[in-house]
Parts: C-alpha cells; structure tokens; sequence
C-alpha cells in the first residue's frame, strides 16, 4: 500500500475541486434546523499519519458537530472503563439494513440494539456513560477524548438547541422501546446524554486528531481498537456499509453534518467535512474524497 504522507497537496487540490462539484447532487438534512441553515459549498479535508504529519485543505477553521461519528468514540471509551463483556450484553456487533434511526430493526431484534453505530446502540451506551446527569456524562467523554486525543472538542449549546428545538419521533420511539424492554433505566437522561454527545463539535484537525486514537494509541489497548474498528468496516456508514467499503476499503464513520472519518491501518487518518449528503445521510463529497485516496492508497 502507498504511504498517507506521499501524497501531494497538489493532488489534493484537484479531487477537492471535483467533490465541490459532486456536493451539488447532495442534500442537507431536514430536521435539525442548524443543519439545513449551513453553508452547503463548505469543504475541507484533513489527512494525519500516525507521526501527526498533518495536511489540511478548504475550510479548515470552521468548526461542526460530530453527530454521529462520536458512537465509535463512545464505543472506545466505554471498552476501556467497562471492558467487552459488560458491554457486549448491552448492544450487538451486526451490520443493520435499515436505517440509522429504525424503529423496526429494533423490534425485530427483540428490543436489542444490533450495533453500537445505530442509534438505539448510541442511545444504550449513552446510558452507561459515567455521571450522574447529561452534563458529567458528556463532559466525562468530551474530557477523556481531548486527553487522548489532544484534540479540543467543544460542546455546542446553539446547536444542541437547535437538536431540542424539533421533537425527534424516531429517538423518542427508540428510546421508549428501549426503555419497554427494561434495556436503559433513566429515558430523558439518556436522550439529554446522547443529544449533547452528538454536539461535541471541532474543526477538521480534531476530527483526523480522533482518528488516531484508533491508529497508534499508547494508552488504549490494541483489542480495543481492533473491536471499533471492525464495527466501522461492518456498520459505520449506514445501510451502505456493505457497497461502501468494498470501494473505500478503511474503516469509516459518518456523521449527519455532513462529516465522515476513514482510518488507514497502521498509517492514519482522513476526516472530510461536506454538509449535502445522499439518501443514505452519508456525504457526497466527503465520499468522494475518500474513495479516491483509498483508490490511490490501495494501488
Ligand atoms: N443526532 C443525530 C440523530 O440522532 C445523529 C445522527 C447521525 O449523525 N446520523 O439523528
């Protein structure tokens, strides 16, 4: 394989011109009003290497939310202080075919989340979190990951405000399953945790920052790593999992801002940032970008 740091900022520039275009075909989500109010041409990509070589390029100073791509975050955190047994009594390890806030996967699974990368998954583990409210949970993780990661997330109070600012039925359906199911004890704490966690926020250099703890991490065991990322591969971009990472190849995670957070193995990482996203939530150009480092990585 290629090397991560062989690539030219030149090379760069050209894909990133292209998924410009390519963000043209994509949407920006509906329901949570920040979100659609975002400036939809925003690009910006970062690529690391385990020896933090850091290449940046676009709108590298604007911050978003990580939405989504906290759950594999939330996974590595939760193995560490619980370990994997404890934890895989609380959610599977199964790729899901329906979508991330599916109500019927869950009822068809009996009421136990398929994996931690959907939300009834996200929402389970949100509970276990440490902490007696929202605010210590999500600051529990938001510390433990700035420590490791040397990254500095911040919670984002205008777009939590804008989360809680529309009912969300499918979260609230999940949650009432699973709180039916006796799987999660205290429902609006759990909501409260995961709509918070969701809103941690950063620039592209702290999302390729996060990236790392699942390359080379000193203090995480490597059996933890492993277990993340193999849940990326199977389950980190929605029901596309299964088409996506036969062309993408790494382990990858994508977020309804429009971010998605690919892993090189033993290498680094790429985060890209694009709000318009396809009929599966997943970013077009970040997508885009994507697939051609990994096409160029890989040949
Ligand atoms: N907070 C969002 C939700 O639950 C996160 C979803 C996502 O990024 N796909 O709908």
């Amino acid at each position: 394989m290629k090397q991560l740091s062989h690539l030219s900022s030149e090379q760069l520039w050209n894909w990133l011109i292209q998924a410009h275009q390519e963000a043209k075909k994509g949407e920006l989500p509906h329901y949570i009003p920040l979100l659609k109010q975002v400036n939809p041409s925003l690009l910006t990509l970062c690529l690391i290497t385990k020896d933090y070589y850091t290449l940046n390029q676009g709108d590298s100073h604007i911050t978003f939310p990580l939405m989504s791509i906290i759950k594999p975050f939330l996974l590595l955190y939760l193995l560490s202080k619980l370990g994997e047994e404890l934890l895989f009594r609380k959610v599977g390890s199964v790729p899901s075919n329906y979508p991330f806030n599916s109500l019927e996967q869950l009822r068809l699974d009996q009421g136990f989340p398929r994996n931690p990368m959907i939300n009834s998954g996200a929402l389970t583990l949100a509970s276990l979190l440490p902490g007696k409210d929202g605010d210590t949970k999500c600051q529990n993780l938001q510390q433990w990951l700035n420590q490791q990661g040397k990254s500095e997330l911040f919670l984002d109070e205008l777009m939590l405000e804008s989360v809680q600012s529309l009912p969300n039925p499918r979260n609230q359906a999940i949650l009432d399953e699973l709180t039916r199911k006796n799987h999660i004890k205290n429902p609006e704490i759990t909501l409260d945790t995961y709509n918070k966690i969701c809103c941690l926020s950063g620039t592209i250099i702290d999302l390729a920052k996060l990236g790392l703890l699942l390359v080379n991490s000193q203090n995480i065991e490597q059996n933890y790593v492993s277990i993340v990322t193999k849940i990326m591969t199977a389950c980190g971009l929605y029901e596309a999992s299964k088409n996506l990472t036969t062309k993408i190849k790494f382990p990858s995670k994508s977020g309804v801002s429009g971010a998605i957070l690919s892993i090189v193995p033993e290498q680094g990482a790429i985060a890209c940032y694009s709000p318009p996203l396809d009929a599966q939530g997943n970013s077009v150009a970040s997508l885009y970008m994507i697939e051609k480092i990994a096409n160029y990585l890989n040949t």
